[in-house]
Formats: structure tokens, sequence, C-alpha cells
């Protein structure tokens, strides 16, 4: 609960003088809506004493008057308080998003994204229904009722009692259905997020589907989700159909309580007519907190477990952070790196086991070895992607542990393996990261990718949206897209992590010539699985298994006669039958 209270509070206290507007509106109403039965009770009785028309317009108008007060302030009270719960759920929002961007990729193999979804929209949500509609409901009820419960106490505090007793029950039925119907809802919404995932699913594979032949099948697997779906929707309405009759049972328990027991004393003359009707007309008051009070203790009790949810996620540190004390590097950069003896553990065994190497300032190393042999762990050290267990690199003979790893990434134009393009225009998408780049920079930077040619033929250009709401892209115009989008940063270190694995032959040749002319006198790190990419490199490195096991230049690699001459025999000969 501390943990709770410590993470809401800083938002709380940024609208402390909002919020104790709203509270005073609060007050303000709640002791006008006190008081009006009060009013309707002594005029009934100085009525009945002797009826006069100016003693009922003197009523009439305190009536007026308290409910125009009651309503004005019951309008501020709303708009302040469940304003100031969207400013934090906007806050919070916001804070989470920077927290989420923040965070180092060992978080995110942690976590499902669905997961982190969900605590950003649902539990976001519920946190907000606790901090407006929850404590403004709250409070609102608890005034009132202690308001109205010492009035009536004052008056009459037998029949108090006996009103009273069902006041609980109510509050029990409303916390008990509303717990259910929640339950129900939220399994209904999961159900619902299945069955527009499988349409989704459906649609986007109906090649393989329509190739395979599982039209019937799917179709079959649908009508079964959709079926529990409505089964689903069917109890929630049957619960939610008893819940409101049997409210107004009790309700209306309570009410013939006063009227009965109410009306005997009123007989016996233990209390006046006037009374007697402030007495029903308190009990209607009382049957909302009655209500409210089981609502506000669900609202309470999802918030405080979404709030904790939430902050589970804030309480994340990344794991790769800027230190205290900042070395920065030369300047200009050369881009020498240093591997020393660097050890990679991930949860499911070692990738790289104490590689040392060295890198030379603006050469072209290239690295190539089987699948699964820690060639992308390797190179994912370098923009500090994530750190070695064991180990260290440095650049330009600095630790960069001890550097900012943003000001380092800016140095480094890095191509994963999988490029990831955003649903944005292609220009947006090469420019990422670097906004203040020109058209002609773009432009530029297409060209050595060799991605111009392609945009020629896009129907606009470089302003077409590429991704799920604009032009598929094949797999190498996307490769070529993320090497534009590295090279526009202009980097003292490129690499190139099989970025040109779905590029042909001559395509490839044409880049790699092109970026040996922007990249002269910088670091350059090719992956690739083919000989054509790398033979040319300065110098090539064999990782077998998270070692180095061969390094040197193409022609002494295939002197050696290992993984590399090998390599290089078999395309040799696959590129022999091609021609054929
Ligand atoms: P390569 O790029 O040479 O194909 P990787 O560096 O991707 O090799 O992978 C090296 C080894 O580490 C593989 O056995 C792979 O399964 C494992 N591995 C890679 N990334 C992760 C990860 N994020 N979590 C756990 N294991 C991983
Ligand atoms: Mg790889």
């Amino acid at each position: 609960m501390r943990k709770i209270l410590r993470t809401i509070w800083p938002y709380l206290w940024r609208y402390r003088t909002g919020l104790l507007l709203g509270m005073g509106a609060l007050v303000v109403k709640d002791i006008g809506g006190a008081a009006l039965p009060f009013v309707i009770g002594k005029g009934v009785d100085a009525i009945t004493k002797g009826f006069n028309v100016r003693l009922v317009l003197w009523f009439a108008g305190a009536l007026v008057a308290l409910s125009a007060i009651k309503g004005l302030f019951q309008y501020w009270m709303r708009v302040i308080i469940i304003g100031i719960s969207r400013d934090i759920e906007y806050d919070l929002r916001n804070d989470l998003f920077l927290h989420l961007v923040s965070l180092s990729s060992d978080f995110y193999g942690r976590m499902r994204t669905g997961d982190i979804m969900a605590r950003a929209t649902n539990d976001l949500n519920a946190v907000r229904m606790m901090l407006g509609p929850g404590i403004m409901y709250w409070a609102e009820t608890s005034i009132t009722f202690v308001f109205v419960f010492l009035v009536m106490l004052w008056t009459d505090w037998r029949l108090t009692l006996f009103a009273l007793l069902p006041a609980p029950m109510v509050s029990l039925a409303v916390m008990y259905f509303g717990r259910l119907i929640h339950d129900r809802f939220e399994r209904i919404q999961k159900m619902f997020s299945d069955v527009s995932s499988r349409v989704q699913e459906n649609i986007s594979g109906v090649r393989v589907i329509r190739a395979y032949v599982q039209e019937e099948a799917e179709l079959k697997q649908f009508e079964r989700l959709n079926r529990d779906y409505i089964a689903q929707n069917l109890k929630l309405a049957w619960i939610s159909g008893l819940f409101m009759p049997l409210l107004q049972a009790l309700v209306g328990i309570t009410l013939l309580i006063v009227l009965w027991i109410g009306g005997s004393r009123l007989m016996e003359g233990r209390i006046t007519l006037g009374q007697f009707v402030m007495f029903n007309t308190y009990m209607g008051i009382l049957v909302w907190p009655m209500i409210a009070f089981g609502w506000v203790v669900n609202l309470m009790q999802r918030g405080t477990a979404s709030l904790g949810r939430i902050s589970q996620i804030l309480e994340e540190r990344p794991s790769i952070a800027a230190p205290k004390n900042l070395r920065r590097l030369p300047s200009p950069v050369r881009g020498e790196i240093e591997f020393r003896d660097v050890t990679v553990d991930y949860d499911s065994g070692r990738a790289l086991d104490g590689i040392s190497l060295k890198i030379p300032a603006g050469a072209t190393v290239a690295i190539v070895g089987h699948t699964g042999s820690g060639k992308s762990t390797l190179v994912q050290l370098i923009p500090r992607l994530m750190d070695p267990t064991r180990g260290s690199v440095l650049i330009d003979g600095v630790d960069l542990r001890e550097l900012d790893p943003a000001e380092l990434r800016r140095h480094i134009g890095f191509v994963p393996q999988d490029t990831f393009l955003f649903s944005a225009k292609l220009s947006e998408n090469v420019a990422f990261g670097v906004e203040s780049a020109s058209e002609e920079e773009i432009r530029r930077a297409a060209e050595l990718a060799g991605l111009a040619p392609d945009v020629e033929s896009f129907p606009d250009g470089y302003q077409t949206v590429v991704g799920e709401r604009g032009i598929t892209l094949s797999g190498g115009q996307k490769q070529r897209t993320a090497i534009a989008r590295a090279v526009v940063r202009n980097p003292r270190i490129l690499i190139l992590d099989d970025a040109l694995s779905s590029v042909d032959t001559l395509t490839e040749d044409r880049i790699l010539s092109a970026l040996a002319d922007v990249m002269r006198g910088r670091t350059t790190i090719l992956i690739s699985h083919r000989v054509s990419t790398v033979r040319n490199a300065d110098r090539i490195f064999v990782v077998e298994k998270g070692r180095i096991a061969e390094e040197g230049d193409h022609a002494e690699l295939l002197e050696l006669g290992g993984y590399y001459a090998d390599l290089y025999q078999k395309q040799l000969l696959e590129e022999e039958l091609e021609a054929i």
C-alpha cells in the first residue's frame, strides 16, 4: 500500500490546489444537500401550525436557494475532480511511455507486449476511475452520510437505527454484483480480443488458408469462438438483469421501514409531521450513498491493483543507462573498436565465449559464421544494446560503460538483422532519428543504399507511406531502407547485420562499392553468409560457437582451408551451376 501511495503521491501533489478546491466544493454541496430535507421538515411543521402565504413563500425561496447552491457546487465538484483525474491519467500515460522507451531490451525479453499494452490501457483506466469517481464519490458519500446520520440521530435515534438496518445489505449487494459483473465483463473483453485477433490472423493469412484448403476448419473454429463469446454475453445480461430489481427491492424495504415505523411514531406523537417528512426525504438522499459505497469499494480495489501493476513497470530501471561520471569520446571519433575477453550469457546459454579482437579505426571488417554462432550478439554490444556478462568493449580506448549511451549511438549506424519500418512515409523512415535531414540528404542516403531506383517507381516517391497503412515493400527494399536510415546519420561506425541477405548480388555489389566510398576512413562491420559480400574486407573473422575460429583476409583464409574456404568453394560451385 505504501508503495502504491508513493507512486501516486507526486501526481496528487501536483494538483493539490485543484483537489482542495474540488473537495471544498464537495463539502459545500453536501451541506446544501443535507440541509434541504431539514428545511422541508421545518416548513411542514410551521405550515401545519398555521398556514400563511408569506411563510410558504419564505420556505419555498429557501429551498430554491439551497437547491441552486447544491447544484452549482456539485457541478464545480465534478468538473474539477473529474478533470484532475483526466490530467493525472494524461501525466501517468506520458510518464509510462517515456519510461517504456528508456527501458533496455532485456525488459522486453521478459515482458509480453500484450501485457505491457494492457497495463498502459486497462490498468491506467482503472487508476483514473479510482482517482476521479472513486475518490469523489467516496468523499461525497461519507460526508453526506455523516451529516444525514447526525441530523437523523438527533431527531429520533430509534427510527434512525431501524431505517438504516438494510443499508449495509445494499452496499454489500452492489459490491458483490459489481465484482461479478466486472469479472464477467473482463472475460468478455478478453474473448472479444481473441475473436478479433482470430479474424485479423485469418485476413492476414488468407493465402495460406486457401493454399492449404483450411477454410472449413477455420470456419468451425471461429464458430466455436463466436458461440462462447455470445454465451458469456448472455450470462452477463442475466446477472445485470437480476441486479437492478434486487437493488430496488432492498431500497424499497428501507423506505417501507421508515414509512411503517416512522408512521406509527408519528401517530404516537413522538415525532412531528415535519420530522416524518424529513426522515423520508433523508432516506431518499441516502439511497445513493448506499449504492455508491459498494461501487466505490470495487473502484478502489481495482484501482489499487492496477496501480500496483503500473508501478511495477515504473520501478523497472533500465539496465543500460548513463553512468554518473561520464567520459566523452575523443572528438572527432576515430572508430577503433576493441573487444576484451567478452563473454555473453543468455538464459538459454552462452552466446559469446571470451572473445578478444581489435578493429582498427577506418577498417572494413567482416564476420561470417553459422546461424546461431553469436554474430548478432557480438555486434549488438557495440551500440550497447546490451552489456557483456564479462569483459568489456571499448571504442577509441574508452569502455562503453563509461559513456552516455545516447551520445555513443549517435556515432553508430546500425542495421539490425530484422529490419523494422514504421507505418510512415518513406522519407520519415529514412530520416528516423535525424530530424534535421534535408530532402537532399535523404535522397543521397537512398542512392547509396541502392534504394533510389525503386523509389522512382513508387506512386508518391519519398512521400509514399509504407507498412500497414501504405504499400508493402519487398524484403530487399526494406533492407535497403534500413541501410539508408543508417547512412543518413553519417556515422563513424557502420554495422550491417546480414543487411544484404534479401538483395540480389548485382545490387549488392553496387551498394557495397557505393558504401565503400562513403565509409572511407570510417569503420564498417559487415555480417554476411555470402563470400561475395565479405571478400573485399580488410579483415574477416569466422565465428564458431561464440569464439573466433579463423581470422585473416580473403586470401589468407582460403589458404587456411577451414570454414571460410569451404564456404567459398560451395558458393563458387553454386554460381557455376547457376551460370549453366
Ligand atoms: P547469429 O547472429 O550468429 O545467428 P546470435 O547472436 O543471434 O547468432 O545468437 C547466438 C546464440 O544466442 C543463439 O544460440 C541464440 O539462440 C541465442 N540468442 C540470441 N539472442 C537471444 C536472446 N535475446 N535471448 C536468448 N538467447 C538468444
Ligand atoms: Mg544473426
